[in-house]
């Protein structure tokens, strides 16, 4: 793996403008999005916005049912400005890629797909297992450092032989379904929420994330503890379209937390990618002003329309220039160490 994607051009003082008519920087500074935007009535409108990127689509690297150039071509049918292409990272029971050095062919698939669909940036992730309390991610440091992006999540079908690390998270949690199931008072759930919460914590904190799927989804955690951490480390929480998760009250919580946010379609088969209406509905029902999520992009008074944005600027600058000062913001780019996550500087994004 060898490609890093360009930095996208700098305006001035290393600052990409974002025309999207959006905030200024501090914007994700805790509870501005709930004094601005959030809350019943007070919620910015959602006219004139449109979804530009698809962060979080699955291929048959994993247990999706197209190819990567499928999905890179309904990404640009649909319009989408960015799309990523995360299967599932090897420790997923069946399912996840077969090994990380899959990584490379998806590299090659990749280069390959967005050479014929130049209206569409593609950028190559894992939606990687979080398979310890420790924040424990089931690919290398090495592989991460090659990816464009990087999804974390929390999933219960570990590998058997991956138990050793996972087995607090997969023992908490069973415990837990099974005294809920039981109407048993709530100690196994809430211990297995505290574990849950910590193990996305910690990866969070130890990797350059882009965002959290589905948080809620199976395997509980609290919002509140996750947002926090999220908003300072420049990680977004994700809203699914596919699975409903995070629920409307914990996007609610995460919007008072100070977090961004992403709205992406978990695609498994590429009829799929780019439907990002469920996610949508969900966000603005919790009150999640639009500028607040980071492929989202305002289309301009003159009104570019799909074509436009499908040659490139507006949409496509907007939603990655979101992305960019978002991670400018925290730090990311001007950390400087050497080492994992910054000698790439995870430049596609
Ligand atoms: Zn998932
Ligand atoms: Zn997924």
């Amino acid at each position: 793996m060898t490609r890093r994607q360009a930095p996208v051009a700098h305006s001035r003082a290393g600052e990409p403008e974002r025309d999207t008519g959006g905030p200024a920087p501090e914007d994700g500074l805790r509870g501005e999005g709930a004094s601005r935007g959030g809350g019943p009535g007070g919620a910015e409108s959602w006219d004139g916005w449109r979804l530009v990127a698809d962060y979080h689509t699955h291929t048959r690297f994993s247990h999706g049912r197209g190819s990567i150039a499928d999905n890179v071509a309904a990404a640009a049918r649909a319009g989408l400005a960015e799309v990523g292409i995360c299967d599932h990272g090897p420790a997923l029971l069946f399912i996840g890629l077969r090994s990380e050095e899959r990584l490379d062919e998806m590299r090659r698939q990749v280069e390959q797909a967005g050479a014929g669909n130049p209206s569409v940036k593609v950028l190559l992730g894992v939606e990687a297992n979080v398979i310890s309390p420790d924040g424990d991610l089931d690919i290398s440091e090495g592989a991460v450092a090659g990816l464009d992006i990087l999804l974390v999540g929390l999933h219960p079908q570990i590998r058997p032989s991956l138990w050793q690390g996972a087995w607090p998270l997969v023992w908490k949690n069973g415990v837990g379904w099974v005294s809920r199931m039981l109407g048993l008072d709530g100690r196994a759930a809430a211990e297995a929420r505290r574990l849950n919460t910590l193990a996305l914590v910690r990866a969070v904190e130890r990797y350059r994330v882009l965002a959290v799927t589905h948080a809620g989804l199976k395997m509980h955690v609290d919002m509140e503890e996750l947002a926090e951490v999220c908003a300072r480390r420049g990680t977004a929480i994700e809203i699914n379209s596919l699975h409903g998760y995070p629920r409307e009250e914990d996007l609610a919580v995460a919007l008072r937390c100070g977090a961004r946010f992403i709205i992406s379609s978990d695609a498994h088969h590429p009829a799929r990618v780019g439907w990002l209406e469920a996610g949508r509905e969900r966000a603005r029902r919790a009150g999640i002003p639009p500028h607040l999520v980071l492929n989202a992009c305002k289309e301009q008074a003159s009104s570019p329309g799909a074509d436009q944005l499908r040659s490139g600027p507006p949409g496509a600058a907007c939603g990655q220039q979101a992305r960019q000062r978002w991670r400018r913001e925290r730090g990311w780019a001007e950390r400087g160490r050497t080492g994992f996550g910054a000698k790439n500087g995870m430049a596609g994004w």
